[in-house]
C-alpha cells in the first residue's frame, strides 16, 4: 500500500488579514489536500505574536519571523539578540523573511542590506535556515 504524499508548504502568510474569518477552514482544506505541514512567515516583527499564535493553534503549522525587505524602512531595525530569542520557540523554524528587493524599494537598499546581515547572523547563531526574498537585487 502506498501512503499519500505529505506536502509541506514552505512559504505562506496565514496571518495576512485577507484570511481573517476563514483561516481555520484554509488550514483544514490544505490538510485535506495532503498539505500536512505549513510554514507561516512573519514579515514584520510586530506581528510575530499573532503568527506564533497561529502556529500554536494548529498541529501542522510552524513559523518563521523576520523583517521583509519591503517593510524594513518603516519598521524598527531588528536586533540579532531579538531574533535569536524568538527562535527558541519549538515551532520556530526559520529566520525571515529577509532579503533584498530593489524593484519597488531600491531607495532603502542600504537599510535592507543591514537588515539582511543581521538576519544572517541570527541564522548562523541559531543554525536555522534563512528565508530569502530577492527581486531585482
Ligand atoms: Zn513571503
Amino acid at each position: 500500500m502506498t501512503l499519500p504524499p505529505e506536502i509541506t508548504d514552505s512559504h505562506c502568510h496565514l496571518d495576512f488579514p485577507d484570511f481573517d474569518g476563514e483561516r481555520d477552514d484554509i488550514i483544514a482544506r490544505a490538510n485535506a489536500a495532503g498539505v500536512t505541514r505549513m510554514v507561516t512567515i512573519c514579515t514584520k516583527l510586530k506581528n510575530e505574536p499573532s503568527v506564533r499564535a497561529i502556529a500554536e493553534a494548529h498541529r501542522g503549522v510552524f513559523y518563521a519571523a523576520g523583517t521583509h525587505p519591503m517593510s524594513v524602512a518603516e519598521e524598527p531595525m531588528a536586533t540579532v539578540e531579538e531574533l535569536v530569542a524568538l527562535a527558541k520557540h519549538p515551532k520556530f523554524v526559520g529566520l525571515g523573511e529577509t532579503g533584498l528587493d530593489y524593484h519597488y524599494t531600491a531607495e532603502s537598499a542600504e537599510v535592507q542590506k543591514t537588515s539582511l546581515r543581521l538576519h544572517i547572523e541570527a541564522a548562523q547563531e541559531t543554525g536555522l535556515p534563512l528565508i530569502i526574498h530577492s527581486r531585482d537585487a
